[in-house]
Formats: structure tokens, C-alpha cells, sequence
């Protein structure tokens, strides 16, 4: 009946305007109109620690089946920024998927003070559910300290819990946060000595039998191989040289460079775990991938299903060789392989057309500070003792008395509120007086209190990421922002979480069914990406979605 009203109305419209346009305008609408019209299944990639111009800086080396396919046929969001700090793997996963900003989600980092408990805690932890899979606690994961909806629950309600939704991820907190509350699974990868794919008793109580089977298999075994550069490393001008003081490297090899006997490394660097920081651990979470569509079924039939699926050997090879080395290049040559190989089981499966994907990131890098310093550019590292020493005399000197502060962590200082009180002081008076001294340190650029960041409302700059990236019950009592490019870090390989471009600009490509083909430098945040995916899906917005539905990449 809706067909025929909807063919009615534009033959309505042909009549009384008699344009062209408006007839193919209308043809649309009763296109978009029909629920067969959905994709069978939508993929969220996240590649955790890709920087945009990773897209255009490796693109002479990449394929035509992986990032370039994406490019060709989809929509390419050029610009596309994280519009809060802290820029980390847990705040990054729960905004993508969420469409909005720590304020409202709630995940403020990967790990956080507490202001309740008093303890530190992590995004995914949670004592209140077991581990599947595994003996160990590293099970012990689920979504319940983000406080909000992702697309993928919202398309869980929709179909009446019809539509299924996999979380997948090297990462714990990369596999539970995409896949949200509702989640039929979230599987994360659990190296050390077992090299299993688990999960947790939020979600099951036992492991599914392709999951089982999976594990037997021994895939994992496979892939200590010898890592050495896809193509002849000399064709490798897009990044610097392989022999340098910048890069980290692993345990048992005297240098950082090519290549890597990881059968003989595997017992100096914990077993499993040295396949997260190769390219491999990107090509073992495509074959589990492969392997949940399967095992699942998903985009076999018309209800849509949701696969979010997050890349994060990049990060491990990141953190550890830096964004200029061989190993992050050939990492990311590997992947675009992995991609293709994503891409063609989709068209296979669940057919060329049937399904859309989108590709972001969680969060950039910066270069090696001490690689940006040899080239003179500002840039360093905190050294957070003498900081503390020095904060430490002021608070003996001015308040007689040490122990005024409960917790530092994620550039936050959370106040001992009780003992302030105690000391018939004024918090916000205290507060103040601690900004004021603060801000005389070396290489800190900014503080703030938390009064300013609720009662002042910012509309641009740093001050407007820290507002978006605070949160009125979690986050602590003054912030601080360091120099550009210094970091708290060992002095080799990347690192994140400011609010600078190369940690906030990442790619976002979308392509598939329902996505028009071109490219925008129009300004983009990570939040409009779950507004844009429930247009797409015809669904309720995520409940606190703050961010825009991106009209123009949708056909
Ligand atoms: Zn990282």
C-alpha cells in the first residue's frame, strides 16, 4: 500500500511541476522508501592509529581492491577530524560508534581516576562478568561504563533484535565499545601463551562453535613468519630510513630493522603478543572476520546486520616504530592487501552492492619528537617529576601540606576535595590559586579548572575539544595543556591523544549501497558518523547523538 501512495504522490508531483528533476527526484524517494533498499550488512572499520595522510602518502603503493576501491567507488571525507581530547583508543571507538564526545558518552579515556571509587579504572573492565575462552581475566570486558547507544543498538531495536550486530578487535575495549549494549558478541584477541579469540558473560556463556573451531585451527600459529618488507624495501621512499635512533624494536633483536624472525623473537616478547604489533595481527582479525560473517550469517538475509571490525596491529607498530618508519609503511601496504581480501569475500558472500562500509580511525599520531627536534621543530618530551617536585614545594610552601591532590592522569589533576574542606579552604579559590601556578611551568601551554569548562561556552580551538572531551562527573579539577608536540613518552616511536591535526585528522571513507561517489574537503567530526549510518538505515539516531548526518555522501 505505502508503494502505491508513494507512486501516487510522484505522480502527483510530475503533474503539477512537470520538471525532469523532480520526476527523478521523486523515483528516488520511492527507492529509498522500500526496506529492500537497506544493505544486508554494514561494516564500520576502525584502523586504530591511521593518519589521513597515511591515505595519500602510501597511495602509490596501494592496490586497486582495498583503500583505493573505497575512493573510487565511495565517498572520500577528506578533512575529517575528532572534535575533543583526550584522542585515545576507548574515547575514539565509543565516539565513532556513539555520534558524540566524552561529555556524553562518558568513556574520558582509555583508563581514568575514579572520582567515587577512588580507584583507577578501565573503559571495558568490569569485575561483574567472566571471561569465555580462557581462564585468564583478560575476559573480564563489556561496554557498561559508556553511558550511550551506538548505531548498532539502535538497529537492534529497530528490527526487533532481527538485525545482529559482531564486535571484532585485536583490542578488548576495540571489539565491546563499537558493538555496544545489545551486542550478540564481541570477540578480542587473547595472546600471551593461549593465541584465542575470547569473550566475556556479558554476551554468552560459552563460546560459539565457529569460534571453538577457529581457535583449534591454529591460524594464529601460522603467522609467525619472517617479517620482512612486501615489496624490495628500496622502493620504499614514502617513509625514512630503516636504521635510526627513533624507533623501538623488539626484545631478543639489537636493531629495528628488517627482517623480523618472529618464530625466534616470540620468547623474548611474550609469546602471542608479537603478532599484535606485526601487520599479521591485521590479517589474522580479516580471517576471524571472515570467519564471524560465516559463522554468523550475517547479510545472508534482508534484516540488517552490523559487523564493526577495528585494525589495531597498526597502533601496536606505530607505538613502537613511529609514523615515519618502514615497518608502519609496510604495515599499511599489508593491510590495503587485507582489505581487498575483505572486499572480495563481502562481494562473494554478501554480494557486490549489498553492503556498505565506512573506514575511519580512533585517533592519529604525532612524529617522533626526537626525529621533529633533529629537523628543528619545536617539539620534546615532559618531564613529569620535576613537575611534580616543584608542585609538590609549592603545596608545602603555600598550604603547609602535601597532600591537597588525589590523582594525575590523562593531563587532569583531581583535587583531595575532603582534605581542601578540612582545611577550611575554598575549593574554587584553591583551585584557582593551582591554575595560577600551573600555567608558570615549563611546556605547559594551557590550564584551565573544571568551572570554566561548565560555565563558559566554547565555540573553536583546543578550549572547545577539551570542553567536548570533559565530563562534569568524571573528568578531575584542572586541566593542562602541554606545548605542542611534547609528549609524555619513551623517546622512541608515535604517540596521541592532543587535540593537534595530526592526531585529530583521520580518514573517513564510506562506500557500498546507499553511498554516492566523490570526495568533500569540507570539514567533517567523528560524531556525524553514527547520525549519517541511521539516515542511511532509515533508524533512530543513537540517544545522544550530538554530531550531523553527512547529507551529501548519501545516494
Ligand atoms: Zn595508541
Amino acid at each position: 500500500m505505502k508503494n502505491i501512495f508513494t507512486i501516487i504522490l510522484s505522480m502527483t508531483l510530475v503533474l503539477s511541476c512537470g520538471s525532469q528533476e523532480k520526476t527523478m527526484n521523486s523515483n528516488e524517494d520511492i527507492k529509498k522508501s522500500d526496506s529492500n533498499s537497506k544493505p544486508k550488512l554494514v561494516v564500520g572499520i576502525v584502523v586504530d592509529q591511521m593518519r589521513y595522510d597515511y591515505l595519500t602518502r602510501f597511495e602509490s603503493k596501494f592496490g586497486d581492491g582495498g583503500f583505493k576501491r573505497m575512493m573510487r567507488e565511495g565517498f572520500n571525507c577528506k578533512n575529517n577530524h575528532f572534535n575533543y581530547v583526550p584522542t585515545y583508543t576507548g574515547p575514539g571507538h565509543a565516539s565513532v560508534f556513539t555520534g558524540t564526545v566524552p561529555k556524553y558518552h562518558g568513556v574520558i579515556g582509555n583508563n581514568w581516576y575514579d572520582k567515587q571509587t577512588k580507584e583507577t579504572v578501565y573503559c571495558a573492565g568490569d569485575d561483574k562478568v567472566e571471561s569465555v575462552g580462557t581462564d585468564h581475566m583478560a575476559g573480564k570486558m563489556s561496554p557498561h561504563r559508556m553511558q550511550t547507544t551506538t548505531f548498532a543498538d539502535e538497529n537492534r531495536l529497530f528490527t526487533q533484535l532481527q538485525g545482529k550486530t559482531i564486535g571484532v578487535s585485536l583490542k578488548d575495549r576495540g571489539a565491546v565499545l563499537p558493538a555496544g549494549h545489545t551486542a550478540n558478541a564481541a570477540y578480542w584477541f587473547h595472546g600471551r601463551d593461549e593465541g584465542v579469540w575470547i569473550t566475556s558473560s556479558f554476551y554468552m556463556q560459552d563460546l560459539p562453535n565457529w569460534v571453538k573451531e577457529f581457535n583449534a585451527s591454529d591460524i594464529a600459529e601460522t603467522y609467525f613468519k619472517v617479517w620482512n618488507t612486501l615489496y624490495d624495501i628500496t622502493t620504499y621512499t614514502e617513509s625514512g630510513t630503516d636504521d635510526n635512533t627513533f624507533e623501538g624494536g623488539f626484545n631478543g633483536k639489537e636493531k629495528a630493522t628488517f627482517p623480523y624472525d618472529l618464530q625466534a623473537l616470540r620468547e623474548h616478547n611474550r609469546n602471542f603478543e608479537i603478532l599484535k604489533a606485526t601487520p599479521y595481527g591485521n590479517s589474522l582479525t580479516t580471517d576471524f572476520a571472515i570467519a564471524a560473517i560465516k559463522g554468523e550469517q550475517l547479510g545472508e538475509d534482508d534484516v540488517t546486520d552490523v559487523l564493526t571490525l577495528s585494525f589495531s596491529s597498526t597502533d601496536y607498530v606505530g607505538h613502537n616504530f613511529g609514523v615515519n618508519s618502514k615497518e608502519v609503511e609496510d604495515t599499511y601496504i599489508r593491510l590495503d592487501k587485507d582489505l581487498e581480501r575483505f572486499f572480495n569475500y563481502l562481494d562473494e558472500t554478501v554480494g557486490v552492492g549489498e553492503y556498505t562500509v565506512f573506514l575511519t580511525a580512533d585517533h592519529g599520531a604525532i612524529d617522533v619528537p626526537n626525529y621533529l627536534r633533529s629537523l628543528k621543530i619545536p617539539a620534546g618530551y615532559l618531564n613529569n617529576m620535576a613537575t611534580k617536585t616543584r608542585f609538590e614545594e609549592y603545596l608545602l610552601r603555600t598550604f603547609n601540606n602535601s597532600d591537597l591532590i588525589e590523582n594525575v592522569s590523562n593531563n587532569q589533576i583531581f583535587l583531595n576535595r575532603k582534605r581542601i574542606d578540612s582545611l577550611g579552604l575554598n575549593i574554587n579559590t584553591v583551585t584557582e590559586q593551582f591554575v595560577n601556578e600551573l600555567i608558570q611551568y615549563e611546556h605547559v601551554d594551557k590550564v584551565y579548572s573544571a568551572k570554566t569548562m561548565t560555565t563558559t561556552d566554547f565555540t573553536q580551538g583546543i578550549e572547545t575539544l577539551l570542553q567536548n572531551g570533559f565530563n562534569q562527573k568524571r573528568s578531575g579539577d584542572i586541566i593542562l595543556v602541554p606545548d605542542p608536540d611534547y609528549i609524555s613518552y619513551g623517546k622512541t616511536g608515535s604517540t596521541h591523544g592532543s587535540g593537534l591535526n595530526h592526531d585529530t585528522h583521520v580518514p573517513l571513507l564510506f562506500f557500498g549501497k546507499g553511498i554516492k561517489h566523490g570526495a568533500t574537503f569540507e570539514k567533517t567530526v567523528i560524531p556525524d558518523i553514527a547520525p549519517t549510518m541511521s539516515a542511511l538505515l532509515g533508524i533512530s539516531f543513537p540517544n545522544s547523538a550530538t554530531g550531523s548526518v553527512l547529507g551529501f555522501v548519501i545516494d
